[in-house]
């Protein structure tokens, strides 16, 4: 190979394949990956790049194309290059205040759509970009959402989402349940975050908010949390639905369990993993 760039090189597809080569060692998704970020910086939609692979960008565009990819190389989810992430079939604005939603999120969003009674008043915890909320706003219209977060930049991303996607959610800055009056919700949902300190799969995910996923030495002291204060804020028959790890539910289940939850119930996502765990808060006693 000569040192200087000839014509070819500078196609669509030869641009593809050198962001290939070098992302390959850093991401499971190298291909995608390039597509996505290259599309986005020529402003194309993805079949751009299948229907003009001899296109050559300009230099400014090889230029801002190349610094994404660089910046994907060093660990910087592709997401928060383009700002953007799809969930649920909608786009939601993402920055690096906020983790990005994963699909397992969406067994959590299908569960409360299927399962929350009409006109119910719904609070997400710790809503992050909003993905929960603004999804169960848009698909479950009957119902009040409310969503919490402790991190003002993160509400700020939620906001921003639920004002572009044009539904009403109410927002609350603080921490899980803290802020919520007795007996005032009727379902409670949460994607906490859950993983162990110490877990190796951390290393991956450096670039999204510590805050937003780890969770004590098991991975299990925000779900505990919420849990624990939750039969306050629930009215009697009120529903409690928690995202957690891909081997946490026995534990979850227990949880549940201890605070006097009935019916419990754990819900597979896609990969065949108990992903959620929901349960209902018993009815008072009658005095
Ligand atoms: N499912 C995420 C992951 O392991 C963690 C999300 C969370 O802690 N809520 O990548």
């Amino acid at each position: 190979m000569s040192d200087q760039p000839s014509a070819d090189e500078a196609t669509v597809a030869a641009l593809l394949r050198a962001a290939r080569a070098l992302l390959a060692e850093r991401s499971d998704t190298a291909a995608l990956d390039a597509e996505l970020l290259l599309a986005a910086t020529l402003g194309k939609p993805r079949s751009f790049l299948y229907a003009w692979p001899d296109h050559a960008p300009t230099a400014s565009v090889r230029a801002r194309f190349e610094a994404a990819v660089a910046a994907r190389s060093s660990g910087t989810p592709v997401a928060y290059t383009l700002g953007v992430k799809e969930f649920f079939g909608i786009d939601l604005a993402v920055n690096p205040s906020v983790l990005i939603p994963r699909p397992d999120t969406e067994t959590l969003v299908e569960c409360a759509i299927e399962r929350i009674p009409m006109g119910s008043a719904v609070v997400d915890l710790g809503t992050g970009s909003g993905a929960v909320a603004v999804v169960l706003a848009r698909e479950r219209p009957d119902c009040r959402l409310l969503a919490t977060d402790r991190s003002l930049p993160a509400l700020r991303v939620a906001q921003g989402n639920a004002r572009h996607h044009d539904c009403q959610v109410a927002w609350l800055c603080a921490d899980w349940t803290s802020a919520l009056a007795a007996r005032s919700v009727d379902v409670l949902l949460s994607n906490p975050p859950y993983v162990a300190e110490g877990d190796p799969h951390l290393a991956a995910l450096a670039a999204e908010p510590v805050n937003a996923l780890v969770s004590g030495r098991d991975g299990l002291d925000a779900i505990r949390a919420i849990v624990a204060d939750a039969p306050r804020v629930l009215r009697a028959g009120g529903q409690l639905l928690l995202e957690h790890g891909w081997d946490q539910a026995a534990a979850v289940r227990a949880l549940l369990c201890e605070a006097g939850f009935e019916a419990l119930e754990s819900v597979r996502d896609l990969n065949g993993h108990e992903r959620v765990s929901l349960g209902r808060r018993a009815a008072d006693a009658i005095r």
